[in-house]
C-alpha cells in the first residue's frame, strides 16, 4: 500500500511502532516537499506524546542521515569526531581537536555557531584573526590528511531533513523529546563520517538537560544509535551548573583553551578534555590512557597541532594566546564575604550574549572580543567586595543588563564545596 503521512500520524497517535520503511517515506517526503508542514508538525506531536522505541529512534537517525550528502572518511586513519549537547564556557572542542590529532587520530569534523546562550566552536574560531571556516569538500580532506585536524560550518547538505524537522520543531513547541532530540544530534553525526564518537552530555542549569537522570537517557538513547549503525559511540556525563573554566566569550575562551594546550587552564577544562580524550582513544586502538593524553599537553605537542591547525586554515598564529578582547572591563564584586555557592552557568552565558558575544538569532553578528572573565568557582572563598566576575565590553554596550544577570547569578554562603565535574563516563560501551 502507497506510504501516507496521515496513517503514520493516526499509528503514533494510538501507540504503534513505525516501520523502517515509513519513517524513511516520511522524511524523504518532508524533505522534497510532499508532505507539508501541518502533517509533519502533527505527527512530531504525536512523538512528543508517545515516544519512539529505541529502534524506531534509530531508523529515524538513519533516515536523516541518508537525505543529504554523507562524508566516507573510511580513507583516514582513525577518525574521531565529539559532540557536546551545549554548555557555557565550553572550549573543549579547541582543545580536543588538536590533542587527539596529536595522538596520531584524525578530526575532521562540522561545528556549529552559538545560539541563545551557549557558544559556538566556529565563532570562537573566527576570533583568531584569518580563521576561515567555509572550507570546500577538498581542502576538509587535504587537511585532514596533512594536519590531523580540520573544523568547518555544519554543511546545510548534510543531514538536510533535521534542518528542516528542527525549524519545525522550534515552532510547533516540538523540541522537547528525547527521541527527536537524539536523532537530530546523530543524524548530524552519522552524516559526517567519524568511526568513533564521544558525546559529552551535560546536565544542570546551563544545560539542555537539567537532570541527571534525563541527560542520562539522552546519552543511552544516542549511544543506542550509535550501536545501530554500526559506529563506535560512547558518552560522558559532565555537569554544567557552573561554566566550564573561567572565561566565557568568544577570543576569551580561545586564549584559555592555548593556555590548557600548553599544560596550564583551569582544572576543570583540563580534566574534561582528558577523560574525553582517553574515553574516545581507547576506541580507536591507539596508545591511550590519561597519562598519555596528559603528557601531549604537557610536552608541548597538542599546542603544536594546534599552530599548524590555525595556520592550515588561514589564521594569523602570531596572534595566539593574546587575542585581543574588548577595552572596556567592569568588575562584578561579591555581596558578602564566604564561599561561592552559586554561579549559575545560564545567567552567565546569557550575560556574555548581552554584551554583544552571542546571537538572539541565527544570522546575528557576534562581537568576538566582549565576554566574562570569572576570578573564582564554586566551593571558593570570596571576601566581600572582590570581583567574582570581570565583563569585557565594548563602550557600555549592554552592560547594564549583562551586570544584573552575572550578579543574580552569584551566591555566597558560609560553607560552599563544588559538586564533581564529570558524573559518569563510560556510557554506551560494553563493560
Ligand atoms: N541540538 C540539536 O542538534 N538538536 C536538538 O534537537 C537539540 C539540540
Amino acid at each position: 500500500m502507497a506510504f501516507r503521512a496521515l496513517d503514520m500520524i493516526v499509528a503514533k497517535r494510538e501507540g504503534s511502532e513505525h516501520s523502517a520503511e515509513d519513517l524513511k517515506s516520511l522524511v524523504d517526503g518532508y524533505v522534497a516537499g510532499e508532505v507539508p508542514d501541518y502533517q509533519m508538525s502533527a505527527w512530531l506531536m504525536a512523538v512528543c506524546w508517545r515516544g519512539m522505541t529505541p529502534r524506531e529512534t534509530a531508523d529515524l537517525t538513519l533516515a536523516m542521515a541518508a537525505s543529504g550528502d554523507q562524508l566516507d572518511l573510511s580513507d583516514l586513519p582513525h577518525t574521531v569526531d565529539k559532540h557536546s549537547t551545549g554548555g557555557v564556557g565550553d572550549k573543549t572542542t579547541l582543545v580536543l581537536a588538536p590533542l587527539l590529532a596529536s595522538m596520531g587520530a584524525t578530526v575532521a569534523k562540522m561545528s556549529g555557531r552559538g545560539l541563545g546562550h551557549t557558544g559556538g566552536t566556529v565563532d570562537k574560531l573566527e576570533s583568531i584573526p584569518g580563521f576561515v571556516v567555509d572550507l570546500s569538500e577538498e581542502r576538509f580532506r587535504s587537511q585532514a590528511r596533512s594536519v590531523g585536524v580540520v573544523v568547518t560550518g555544519q554543511s546545510k547538505d548534510l543531514a538536510p531533513a533535521d534542518g528542516l524537522i528542527y525549524a519545525l520543531r522550534d515552532a510547533s513547541g516540538t523540541v522537547e523529546s528525547l527521541p527527536l532530540i537524539a536523532s537530530s544530534i546523530m543524524s548530524k553525526k552519522l552524516a559526517g563520517g567519524a568511526r568513533s564518537i564521544v558525546l559529552d552530555v551535560k546536565l544542570g542549569s546551563g544545560a539542555f538537560m537539567r537532570t541527571e537522570r534525563d541527560a542520562r537517557r539522552l546519552a543511552e538513547a544516542m549511544t543506542s544509535i550509535g550501536t545501530h549503525a554500526g559506529r563506535d559511540v560512547s558518552a560522558v556525563l559532565s555537569r554544567m551548573a557552573e561554566p566550564l573554566g573561567l572565561a566565557v566569550g568568544n577570543a576569551i575562551e580561545v586564549n584559555e583553551a592555548i593556555d590548557c594546550l600548553r599544560g596550564g587552564g583551569p582544572p576543570d577544562l583540563r580534566e574534561l578534555c582528558v577523560v574525553l580524550a582517553a574515553q574516545v582513544l581507547a576506541r580507536t586502538g591507539l596508545p591511550a590512557g590519561r597519562e598519555r593524553v596528559e603528557a601531549a599537553l604537557d610536552d608541548g605537542s597538542a599546542y603544536e597541532r594546534f599552530e599548524r591547525w590555525v595556520a592550515a586554515q588561514g589564521g594569523d598564529a602570531r596572534t595566539l594566546g593574546s587575542l585581543e578582547l574588548a577595552p572596556d572591563q567592569y568588575p562584578v564584586r561579591a555581596p558578602r564575604s564566604g564561599r561561592l555557592a552559586r554561579l549559575d552557568a545560564r545567567a552567565i552565558g546569557e550575560a556574555a550574549g548581552l554584551l554583544g558575544g552571542g546571537r538572539a538569532r541565527k544570522g546575528d553578528a557576534v562581537d568576538h572580543g566582549v565576554g566574562v572573565l570569572l576570578h573564582a568557582k564554586v566551593g571558593d572563598e570570596v571576601a566581600a567586595g572582590e570581583p567574582v566576575a570581570t565583563l569585557y565590553h565594548r563602550g557600555g554596550r549592554g552592560l547594564e543588563a549583562a551586570r544584573a544577570r552575572v550578579a543574580g547569578a552569584i551566591g555566597v554562603a558560609e560553607t560552599a564545596a563544588p559538586e564533581p565535574l564529570i558524573v559518569a563516563t563510560g556510557l554506551g560501551l560494553e563493560p
